[in-house]
């Protein structure tokens, strides 16, 4: 059993990460100074403001067409993105057995996040498959495109995804931290960390 609706009574709250916690973990333990992190920004924007105008310069399907229609795509594009990135999370959840719940809102110096989530709590085991099927299954789904000869229409969904993809990357990172036994509460925009044994869990469940 990988998912269950409440928390036994033995088990030990113990760490809460938010996004914030997560970022600050991977920054101060990858030594990454304040310095470079502006520099890759930026060459981040720029590379992916690059890529999209190259991109877009390479779709000849509508060349009688104007510059707002591909801006338009591309916008297009991005939601669809969004959407397929939370109903792969949302797959996992019911997968195993939780009650997804999707949600927009804010984040202090992130801007928008789109999230989906569910009440209960998921093994390590568990939780870091919800995490990472949205990068594993549009990541293929790309490469099928490039394959089927649509390959500048999977450019842009392969880079937002990936990017989009971050939080949960930054999460599967701090996962490590716990046996794949232990329980997971999902916050939004967090997770928190139970101590127990997923024994110890069916053993409270079957009395
Ligand atoms: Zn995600």
């Amino acid at each position: 059993m990988h998912f269950i609706h409440v928390l036994p009574d033995d088990v030990i709250q113990l760490r809460s990460w938010t996004i914030y916690d997560l970022i600050d973990d991977w920054i101060i333990n990858s030594s990454i100074s304040p310095g470079r992190q502006i520099i890759f920004f930026l060459l981040s924007i720029c590379g992916i403001a690059g890529i999209m105008v190259w991109v877009t310069m390479q779709m000849t399907e509508f060349p009688s067409l104007s510059i707002g229609f591909y801006v338009f795509i591309q916008i297009v594009s991005l939601a669809v993105t969004i959407t397929i990135h939370e109903l792969c999370h949302a797959s996992v959840i019911l997968y195993y057995g939780g009650r997804p719940r999707f949600g927009a809102k804010w984040m202090r110096g992130l801007g928008p996040v789109v999230y989906a989530t569910t009440r209960g709590y998921f093994t390590v085991y568990a939780y870091r498959r919800v995490a990472v099927a949205p990068l594993v299954i549009i990541s293929v789904l790309c490469i099928v495109g490039l394959f089927l000869g649509i390959g500048w229409w999977v450019i842009v969904p392969f880079i937002f995804n990936s990017i989009g993809a971050g939080g949960d990357l930054l999460s599967l990172r701090a996962l490590k931290r716990y046996p794949l036994d232990y329980l997971i509460e999902d916050t939004e925009d967090g997770f928190t960390a139970y101590g127990n044994t997923l024994s110890e869990i069916v053993s409270l469940n079957d009395n």
